[in-house]
């Protein structure tokens, strides 16, 4: 959390209270959170905050890289994940049933693909990757 801080204060970024309750959230949260859960439970310390304040949150946390969004093709909305400090670069698997999502110690992306597309002059910054399917559970549930 104070690493997290710091980081943020490093960058020029002021530390309110609601930008330390959303990061708070994200750490204390057992499973990835949608930004409506990362409300619920910023609100129990700041009652005022609003989900719009707890996106904008969320999109520079993105930015700076510490906090990676995870797409899960859910009505619910996406998740999200702290990645700074905590995890190397990773992806995701998400279930279309249950909405599971667990991370993967695997990347797709190899060299090859990167000088592909610097071969057209573009510099790769980062990329998304998810595999979408069933949870083991939920697979289990059919049979
Ligand atoms: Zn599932
Ligand atoms: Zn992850
Ligand atoms: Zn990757």
């Amino acid at each position: 959390m104070e690493e997290l801080v710091a980081l943020l204060r490093e960058k020029g970024y002021k530390i309110t209270p609601q930008r330390r309750a959303v990061i708070a959230a994200l750490l204390e949260s057992e499973k990835f959170p949608t930004a409506q859960q990362v409300l619920e439970i910023v609100k129990k310390t700041n009652p005022d905050v609003s989900l719009d304040t707890v996106y904008r949150n969320l999109g520079l946390l993105i930015e700076l890289n510490i906090v990676y969004e995870i797409n899960t093709q859910s009505s619910a909305g996406n998740v999200f994940e702290i990645v700074h400090i905590h995890h190397e670069h990773h992806h995701h698997l998400v279930c279309l049933v249950c909405g599971k999502t667990e991370c993967i110690d695997i990347c797709p992306v190899n060299q090859d693909y990167i000088a592909e597309v610097e071969k057209r002059g573009f510099e790769v910054t980062g990329h998304t990757f998810e595999f979408y399917g069933k949870c083991q559970k939920c697979r289990e549930a059919k049979s």
